[in-house]
């Protein structure tokens, strides 16, 4: 199967190899397969009796064709084993008989990135080696908290590769910060940079034109990547969880053979729910993907009005991953309903004015698979605890955007169907949130959130996050924006 561009009309094709290690194309689009694999009833069946691991390889290798299903299943078993994932890779929770939650959070992290950050760099290490690339990559993040980490797991010791994470000093959670600092892992490097978001994105920007650093790293044996959520190296690990919550619906009678079930995604990048839709494409029976967004919500305008306008407030929120005005992986969905040369249209008229509207019929087309909704902070937070009074069960805040969305599409539309919510952060990940909805009282401080909220609650605390506030401190290191350069030379 070979990948072309979004924006590109012609006929460059590239292997899933070269897309993974190229991350975005060189005029600027988002690569995508030539075509999407069916999936067969037969097939359905086999991976209905699978680990997840397995199913991971078999969906993987139909887009991934250039890589063996050897190295597949190497790669998906060592992602998810039982020491990173103690809880599963992607266990469905049941509310009640139409309410389900996908929990993507047992990950190493305690949040929905891992299942995408554990498998891809894996998937990278082989595209070097399938590419001929002899240099080791080296990889750049700019994080303002949880992508970051994320990286740094999903990097730490894997071979051929290497990474430097640079956060903002004042700008992440304390938690966060402690995660980062803590990190282990031979070719993994943390350092803070005096100053905020913006000057720790913009200072990596820069590394990434500095054809002197380029050439300097080159000589020594590097070059520069990064790993964001363009790359479908993490696009395609996404599908696996939508096939495999179908299968386990099936598997525990909630669904027959040919029932459909929505889900229910919170949305930022448009990265995940994106992989619902290619999973929808390839036959999974997906009603609809509903897109929840908080207080940010262009996607729910766009979904509703076809007009996509960043020209808004931005609001900071309790689901912070979700405060994104630009959701990147929108342009591909635009190519599948509008094609190459629409989608160049469109993202040029975004870059100049931040906003374009699609046609009557592209909406109708999006329309037919999406609906969008969004929840205030005030909804966010009731949802929280709502669910907990109603089902004894303990979601994020990210995760309550989506329940809140998911029952707001209940009263518009009537249908009674399966709900599938797809929870993508554990609850002490963002504990002093999450206790403040629940109780009306702040927490005593960042880490006391997680006692408290564990007291309250009783939900076990998940791994990578229990006794984070007494870890030891293995990166101290804070640079001037205006040194980074020096800092990534000086390794
Ligand atoms: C990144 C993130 C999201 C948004 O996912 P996208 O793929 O960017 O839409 C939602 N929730 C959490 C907890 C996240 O970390």
């Amino acid at each position: 199967m070979l990948y072309k561009s979004t924006r590109d009309s012609g006929d460059a094709r590239f292997t899933s190899a070269e897309v993974i290690k190229r991350g975005i194309a060189d005029d600027g689009g988002l690569y995508v397969p030539e075509n999407i694999p069916a999936l067969g009833r037969d097939e359905i069946e086999k991976l209905r009796r699978m680990p997840y691991s397995e199913r991971a390889a078999f969906i993987l290798s139909k887009f991934l064709d250039d890589y063996s299903y050897d190295e597949l299943l190497a790669d998906s078993t060592a992602a998810y084993r039982a020491e990173s994932f103690p809880g599963g890779p992607a266990p469905l929770a049941r509310l009640d008989d139409r309410l389900f939650s996908l929990e993507l959070w047992h990950g190493p992290t305690a949040a929905f990135k891992d299942m995408a950050l554990q498998l891809m760099p894996r998937l990278l290490t082989r595209a070097l080696k399938k590419t001929g690339e002899y240099r080791t990559v080296h990889i750049l993040v700019a994080t303002s908290g949880d992508t970051g980490k994320a990286a740094l797991e999903g990097f730490k010791d894997i071979e051929q590769t290497r990474i430097t994470v640079f956060y903002p000093e004042s700008g992440v959670s304390l938690v966060q910060k402690r995660q980062m600092a803590t990190q282990t892992g031979e070719n993994v490097i943390v350092c803070a940079v005096r100053g905020n978001f913006d000057d720790c994105q913009n200072g990596v920007k820069r590394l990434f034109s500095d054809t002197e650093l380029a050439a300097e790293l080159d000589r020594r044996g590097f070059f520069l990547s990064s790993a964001n959520s363009i790359n479908w190296g993490r696009l395609v690990p996404q599908i696996v969880y939508y096939v495999s919550a179908y299968c386990d619906l099936l598997n525990i009678g909630a669904l027959g053979a040919g029932d459909e079930f929505c889900v229910c995604v919170p949305t930022g990048n448009f990265g995940n729910i994106l992989a619902g839709y290619f999973a929808g494409l390839m036959g999974i029976p997906i009603k609809k993907l509903i897109c929840a967004s908080n207080l940010n919500n262009v996607l729910t305008d766009f979904l509703r009005r076809g007009i996509y306008d960043r020209n808004r407030t931005f609001h900071k929120t309790i689901s912070p991953s979700m405060d994104i005005l630009i959701s990147s992986n929108l342009e591909r969905l635009l190519y599948y309903v509008a094609g190459a040369e629409k989608t160049r249209k469109y993202t040029a008229e975004l870059g100049k004015t931040g906003c374009y509207q699609i046609s009557g019929e592209e909406k109708d087309k999006i329309s037919e698979q999406f609906i969008g909704y969004y929840a205030d902070e005030t909804e966010t937070a009731a949802t929280i605890r709502g669910i907990f009074e109603t089902y004894g069960y303990l979601c994020d805040t990210h995760t309550a955007v989506a329940f809140s969305c998911a029952e707001k599409y209940r009263q518009e539309t009537g249908d009674n169907g399966i709900i599938t919510v797809v929870s993508t952060a554990s609850p002490y990940k963002f504990a002093g949130d999450v206790y403040r909805a629940l109780t009306g009282k702040d927490s005593a401080g960042e880490f006391e959130a997680l006692d408290q909220l564990y007291g309250y609650t009783g939900a076990p605390v998940p791994y990578p996050l229990a006794g984070i506030g007494s870890r030891p401190v293995r990166f101290t290191a804070s640079v001037d924006k205006e040194k980074m350069k020096q800092y990534i030379l000086g390794m």
